[in-house]
């Protein structure tokens, strides 16, 4: 691994109150904020506006794929910013060709549209999903509890979670739920009008839980006797996170059918540009050309400046063998985790997940657990561990996730175990 040069100390001005009073003036009141203010950061850690370091196992939500201020992501910046930024999808150019050339070599056989974010990515696969069907008369897509898909319209419909609907009713038609690794109750819900089924290989906003293989596998089945498109959200869980480049690939290890499942469609996006905004969707190769000239598009999306990053990324993965380091850490953070769910019984109740995205479970009504009664667990126990030196990404009510750099040292995992422990001593003593 490349060595990663701290940059120098900021200047020390304690000024997160002036910062703070701008976004309370002009910046949509949207997202509930932990109180810092993050400055820059260096491989796996983050300094704030007073200068304090801290350990990055959120990655930014999954994005930051290569830690902080990587100097092949700038370099790729600088080298591509030279040259062209942006042409629009009128034109030609190299880079997007390159990028789905790499993303269909590490999936199979079908072609790559470039997008901006998730969201758009699972828009593009909504739309994919209604020419499939259009034809028929069919456009419902299925989708299941604690599912996330993203916040615009469709995305909020798709998604199994009130907390994301409420207010926003009525829904954008066509998109219903049904629970989680439960085959049966997907097979009883397909309608006539049914054209795909969405899942995430392992859901994230949900709390960190993984399909079983017997799962993805009767999806799979399912979908071909139903003439239904199986599509996978691997916003969050793509890109290796999971020590394979998809996190399906990783689940059906060592079953005899894993070379030759395929879901129909894929979107990826977090990971995929290490920081700088990418999606894309994947369409396995008989539904590649469903989205023919004039029926989908965007003026940023594949931009040269952004394949250009995704391609730098993906080198970095594979030269620098991350999706093994990803295994490899993972399993030893999540060890370390399960060593203390067994120590601290009455704080942790479970861990979970695959490579570097993990999850732990809280038991509800922790005693001692300071912070306001209208924050969730996961909030006021993450706001002890900012406090501590250590970042996560609240899942949920009860759940902390860790979705780390990939390219996260052991030291690091040991050190961040140790900021946990720490916390949990003080909250048990
Ligand atoms: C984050 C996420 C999205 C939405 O991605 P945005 O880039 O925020 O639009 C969609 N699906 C999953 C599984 C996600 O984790």
């Amino acid at each position: 691994m490349k060595e990663i040069v701290p940059s120098p100390p900021p200047v020390v001005r304690n000024d997160m109150a002036a910062v703070q009073a701008l976004f309370q003036q002009h910046v949509v009141p949207s997202y509930g904020r932990f109180e810092i203010v993050f400055t820059h950061g260096a491989g796996s850690y983050l300094y704030d506006i007073a200068a304090k370091r801290y350990l990055d196992f959120g990655g930014g939500i999954a994005v930051s794929s290569l830690g902080h201020a990587h100097p092949a992501i700038t370099e790729a910046l600088v080298e591509q910013s030279r040259k062209l930024i942006h042409v629009s999808n009128y034109y030609y150019h190299e880079p997007q060709g390159r990028l789905a050339e790499a993303l269909a070599h590490l999936i199979g056989p079908g072609k790559c549209f470039f997008c901006n974010s998730g969201g758009e990515a699972n828009e593009g696969l909504f739309k994919l999903a209604r020419k499939f069907g259009h034809d028929e008369g069919r456009f419902e897509i299925l989708t299941t509890f604690n599912s996330f898909h993203g916040r615009t319209l469709a995305g909020i419909a798709a998604t199994g979670q009130d907390k994301v609907k409420k207010g926003f009713e009525p829904m954008v038609p066509g998109f219903r739920q049904v629970p989680y690794n439960d085959l049966e109750a997907m097979r009883a819900a397909i309608s006539p009008g049914t054209a795909a089924i969405l899942v995430e290989g392992v859901q994230g906003e949900g709390g960190v839980t993984a399909a079983t293989p017997e799962y993805l596998l009767g999806l799979r089945q399912l979908c071909n006797d139903k003439k239904l498109l199986l599509l996978m959200d691997a916003v969050q869980d793509g890109h290796f996170r999971t020590g394979c480049f998809q996190s399906f690939q990783r689940i059906l290890e060592g079953m005899p059918q894993a070379s030759s499942f395929l879901p129909d469609g894929i979107s990826m996006a977090k990971s995929l540009g290490g920081g700088f905004p990418i999606g894309a969707f994947w369409v396995r190769a008989p539904y590649a050309d469903l989205l023919s000239a004039g029926t989908h598009g965007t003026t940023y999306g594949g931009s040269p400046l952004g394949c250009a990053v995704a391609l730098e990324v993906l080198d970095v993965i594979q030269r620098e063998k991350l999706a093994n380091n990803a295994r490899q850490v993972g399993d030893y953070l999540k060890a370390g985790s399960r060593e203390l769910a067994r120590k601290y019984p009455g704080i942790i109740r479970d861990v979970r997940g695959l490579g570097l995205m993990l999850g732990i479970e809280l038991k509800p009504g922790i005693p001692n657990l300071p912070g306001g009664a209208n924050k969730t667990q996961a909030a006021r126990f993450a706001s002890l561990l900012h406090a501590a030196g250590l970042l996560t990404i609240p899942a949920g009510a009860q759940i902390l996730r860790f979705l780390p750099p990939l390219n996260l040292r052991q030291s690091e995992a040991e050190e961040g175990l140790k900021i946990i422990e720490s916390v949990l001593v003080k909250l048990s003593a």
